[in-house]
């Protein structure tokens, strides 16, 4: 059946504004928030409800339609890229906050509500959820989901996959099913675990249920300048080695500075060729006593000036460089990758020292902005893209960036997923026979490969093949509508 026939199929239930088939509509959905990718999708649907969400793919099925969910498109991996020939289904109608429980220390939600929300619903009642993406303000919790978001403050408090207790899915044949509950843990094969990080791959979040943390006593932000990112790596690792657990150490080198000064005049201090961002919480008594302790091995690290938050506006304006560091690079560069690479915490100043190496190389800036308390590194590889030869050398410094990671015990990938972008480096990471086995699992919720097809592995491979016999074309490669790494 066509796009257009499976269009009129869903017009027959659903509401005309729900089912977009125009072109110049449908162009709005051509890309997320990586938008060197554009795909302009077959037909956009905006179901109401789960049970909607459900006869959505259940007529995907029927018809062997590809799907691929959306929920804000601030996604940086080309994960909710649409399928030219395929549905995408949007999950921005699905926005109730169903239940919040603060005696059970949980949140119901529906998949596209802003993540946000959920503190701005808990707060009245002493809580919040924890994790905190950059673009918290408007990335939806299906997509936090989907990708196992982390931010800042998961160092202490844990990514996305340990805040979700449950889920509602629609698996890729249509049916509505239950991961997860509202109890912590649940006997038998962690679906759940499966599912968070999935990247929309197993199926269609309708419905979440979250962990909610106590708002802690006390907060308190530090702001340190250093020489370099050699002594702030370091006065990150002697804070963690010393047994105190900040709730979050952020770290920018001199360039991404520059760049945050410019877009939002956060007032860093001049001359600094890095800077943290520490900030601990919890009781009173315990966060003033690390506080000090923090304090003092940043001044032993080469802190030459350190600042502390007086109140909530000046923390929000520490914070305020860093959370909109990544747009603010456009202030100093026409065109940028955002990197997303991990490596261990203790490898900071040899990686760093080498990534500074290969841009230099390669005659082209690199800004680094990061989660130095994990190791979460967000390299921002600028270029012109009007400058014949500068985008294939960021590129060739962006792909060289994740092999240092990988070098150094660490991943492609720390929070903004696989999808379409780095497909084709997972085999820098996995043999074959991994991704096998992990294709395997895919399979086991998608035998016929129709949810986020090309999204994530490197080649899309048959369904109930046996590992090893790799030599059959992907139905869907064969048709020319999955891209082939
Ligand atoms: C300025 C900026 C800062 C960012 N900072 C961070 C950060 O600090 N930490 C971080 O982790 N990420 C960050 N991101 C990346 C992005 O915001 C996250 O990956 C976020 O979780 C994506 O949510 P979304 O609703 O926009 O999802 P989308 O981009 O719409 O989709 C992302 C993926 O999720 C799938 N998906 C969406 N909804 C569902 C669902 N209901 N069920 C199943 N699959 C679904 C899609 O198919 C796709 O594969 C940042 C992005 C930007 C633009």
């Amino acid at each position: 059946m066509s796009i257009d026939a499976l269009a009129a199929t869903l017009r027959e239930t659903l509401r005309p504004d729900q089912v977009l088939t125009d072109r110049q509509q449908l162009r709005t959905y051509e890309c997320d928030g990586l938008a060197h990718y554009r795909v302009i999708p077959g037909v956009v649907v905006f179901p109401r409800t789960a049970d909607e969400c459900a006869a959505v793919v259940r007529a995907c099925a029927a018809t062997g339609v590809p799907f691929v969910a959306r929920g804000s498109g601030t996604g940086l991996s080309g994960g909710a890229l649409p399928h030219a020939d395929g549905a995408l289904i949007v999950t921005s109608q699905l926005r109730s906050i169903i239940e919040v429980a603060p005696e059970d220390e949980r949140a119901v939600v529906e998949p596209g509500v802003i993540n946000l929300q959920v503190s701005r619903a808990a707060n009245p009642h002493g809580y919040y959820y924890a994790p905190d993406p950059s673009s918290q303000q408007i990335c939806s919790i299906g997509g936090n989901v989907a990708e196992n978001s982390g931010g800042a403050h998961c160092l202490k408090y844990g990514f996305t996959t340990n805040h979700v207790t449950g889920v509602q899915i629609v698996t890729p044949d249509g049916d509505l099913v239950r991961l997860g509950g509202r109890a912590p843990d649940v006997p038998g094969y962690d679906l759940l675990g499966a599912f968070v990080g999935s990247e929309g791959t197993l199926g269609i979040a309708t419905e979440v249920t979250v962990r909610l943390v106590r708002l802690p006593e006390t907060v308190r932000t530090l702001l340190a300048a250093f020489p370099g990112t050699d002594q702030a790596g370091a006065a990150t690792s002697a804070i963690i080695a010393a047994g105190v657990v900040p709730a979050a150490v952020e770290m920018m080198d001199a360039l991404a500075i520059e760049a945050a000064e410019a877009a939002v005049r956060c007032g860093y201090p001049g001359g600094a060729g890095a800077v943290l961002i520490v900030e601990l919480d919890g009781p009173q008594a315990e966060v003033e006593a690390q506080f000090a302790a923090v304090e003092d091995f940043c001044r032993q690290h080469g802190a030459f000036e350190i600042r502390i938050a007086a109140d909530d506006a000046e923390r929000a304006l520490f914070w305020k460089g860093r959370k909109s560091a990544f747009a603010a690079v456009g202030r100093i560069s026409p065109d940028y990758i955002v990197q997303d690479g991990v490596i261990p915490r203790t490898a900071l100043p040899q990686v760093l020292t080498r990534i500074g190496e290969i841009a230099a190389e390669h005659g082209i800036r690199v800004a680094n902005v990061f989660h130095a308390g994990d190791g979460n590194l967000h390299p921002l590889v600028l270029f012109d893209e009007t400058v014949t030869g500068q985008a294939e050398r960021a590129e060739a410094v962006s792909g060289a960036i994740l092999d240092i990671c990988v070098q150094h015990g660490g991943s492609i990938t720390g929070e903004h997923g696989v999808g379409i972008d780095k497909a084709k480096h997972l085999p820098r990471m996995y043999s074959e026979d991994d991704l096998d086995t992990m294709q395997l699992v895919r399979c086991a919720f998608d035998p016929r490969g129709l949810a986020n097809p090309g999204k994530v592995f490197p080649t899309p491979r048959l369904c109930g093949e046996v590992p090893g016999r790799r030599k059959g074309a992907h139905p869907l490669q064969e048709a020319g509508v999955a891209e082939v790494f």
